[in-house]
């Protein structure tokens, strides 16, 4: 599906409508030292390490891809929710 780059919509911070640039969210880098991957480590530890069955067989065949706005006026932004979708493009 293709997504158009700027949108106009109403902001919050604005509080009128404002345009909007529109870019897919991206999850953020994993970092090793952060609170959570340190304690699923402990966890994982030693023998019978795994604490919950990991899912083998997906019923979906998509993701969920949400858009990430930001306001051309005073950078505020938020998201809109996730749509099923095979292919996410910004045009
Ligand atoms: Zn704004």
């Amino acid at each position: 599906m293709k997504i158009p780059k700027t949108l106009t919509t109403y902001c919050p911070k604005c509080k009128t409508h404002r345009e909007f640039t529109i870019t897919l969210y991206k999850a953020g880098k994993r970092r090793g030292s952060k609170l959570g991957e340190r304690r699923q480590a402990e966890r994982k530890k030693g023998y019978g390490g795994q604490k919950f069955p990991l899912q083998h067989n997906q019923a979906k065949t998509t993701k969920k891809q949400s858009l990430k706005l930001s306001c051309k006026e005073c950078n505020y932004m938020m998201q809109r929710k996730g749509i099923r979708l095979k292919k996410a493009e910004v045009v």
